[in-house]
C-alpha cells in the first residue's frame, strides 16, 4: 500500500484526506504537515491521520507527496524537500492553479515523477472535477494510484497535454462560479418577484439540483433535455428566446476564453 504525504492543511488538501478515508484508506498510511498546529492538529484528531509541522518529517516514507500549498509556495517547499530526500522514487502532485511542471520539476531539481492536478471547489462535497497532467517519469503505478487518490473528490480528466490544464480551468475549474452567477441573478429576479430571499435560495437552488440531476440520470443529450421541457409558444420558449436573442451562448465563449487567456498569463 502507499504512503502519502500531504503539505498543507488547507480545505484542497482536507477535501483529498477525507474523500481518501471515506474510501477505505487507512489513517495510517496518511501524514499531513502544516506550519500552525490547529488545522493539522483538527485533521489529526477527526480522522485519525498522522501530523507534524515538519514538510521533510512527513514526506521522508511517503511515497506520494501532494503539495496543496498555495502557488507561490510551491516551488520553495519543492526545494526544500529535495535538498533533504531523495526524491527520484517519490510521485509528486501539485493541485495548485498557475505553477507549471516545468517550475514544479527544475525546483525538484531535475525530470521527477510530478502530476499536475486542477480539481475545483466541488472536490470538497467529493463531486469535483480534476483534470490532470503526468511528467513522462510517473510510472503506470505511480499515476494509477494518483488517479485513485483524485477519484476519492469527484471524476478525473487525464490530459495529454500541460496546455489542456487551460481548458479545464476554464470548463470546470472556474465552471462553479459561472453557475453561482447565474442562480445569484435568478434569485435576484425572484426577490424582486415577491419572494423572500430565502424563499428564491431554495427555490433556486432546487431548481439547479433537479437540472443538474436530470442530466446525470437521463442518457440524452442536453440540448434534447432543453427542447423536451421547451412548449412552442410556451413561457419557457419565451425566455429561452430572450436569453439567445440577447447572445447568451456566444457570452458564454466569450467568457469560457477569457478565463484560458488569463490562465496563459499566469502561468
Ligand atoms: P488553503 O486553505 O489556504 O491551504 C493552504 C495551506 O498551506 C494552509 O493550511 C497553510 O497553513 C499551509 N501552508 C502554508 N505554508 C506552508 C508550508 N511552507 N508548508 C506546508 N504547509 C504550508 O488553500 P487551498 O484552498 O487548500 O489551496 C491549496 C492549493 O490548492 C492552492 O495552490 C490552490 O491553487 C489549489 N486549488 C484549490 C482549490 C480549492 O477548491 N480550494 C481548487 C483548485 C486548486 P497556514 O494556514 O498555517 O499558513
Amino acid at each position: 500500500m502507499n504512503k502519502v504525504a500531504f503539505i498543507g492543511a488547507g480545505n484542497m488538501n482536507r477535501a483529498i484526506i477525507l474523500g481518501l478515508i471515506n474510501n477505505g484508506v487507512s489513517a495510517n498510511d496518511i501524514t499531513v504537515s502544516n506550519p500552525s498546529p490547529e488545522k493539522r492538529e483538527a485533521l489529526a484528531k477527526d480522522y485519525g491521520i498522522k501530523q507534524t509541522a515538519n514538510n521533510i518529517d512527513a514526506a521522508k516514507d511517503a511515497d506520494v507527496i501532494v503539495l496543496g500549498v498555495k502557488p507561490h509556495l510551491i516551488e520553495s517547499v519543492c526545494k526544500e524537500l529535495a535538498s533533504a530526500l531523495p526524491v527520484n522514487e517519490k510521485c509528486f502532485i501539485s493541485v495548485a492553479a498557475g505553477t507549471t511542471m516545468a517550475q514544479i520539476q527544475a525546483a525538484l531539481g531535475g525530470n521527477k515523477s510530478v502530476i499536475r492536478s486542477m480539481p475545483n471547489t466541488p472536490s470538497q462535497l467529493g463531486l469535483g472535477v480534476s483534470g490532470a497532467f503526468a511528467s513522462p517519469q510517473v510510472t503506470p503505478a505511480q499515476k494509477a494510484y494518483a488517479d485513485t487518490l483524485m477519484k476519492a473528490t469527484g471524476i478525473v480528466k487525464w490530459l495529454d497535454e500541460e496546455s489542456e490544464i487551460d481548458h479545464i480551468i476554464a470548463v470546470s475549474g472556474s465552471g462553479p462560479a459561472y453557475f453561482f452567477l447565474f442562480m445569484e441573478s435568478m434569485a435576484a429576479e425572484a426577490v424582486k418577484l415577491g419572494f423572500s430571499e430565502q424563499e428564491a435560495r431554495q427555490l433556486v437552488q432546487q431548481t439547479a439540483l433537479g437540472a443538474a440531476n436530470m442530466v446525470v440520470e437521463n442518457d440524452i443529450s442536453i440540448a434534447k433535455l432543453r427542447e423536451n421541457v421547451t412548449s412552442k409558444g410556451g413561457t419557457t420558449q419565451a425566455a429561452l428566446k430572450a436569453f439567445t436573442d440577447g447572445g447568451l451562448p456566444e457570452l458564454v465563449s466569450t467568457a469560457m476564453q477569457a478565463a484560458i487567456a488569463r490562465a496563459k498569463e499566469m502561468a
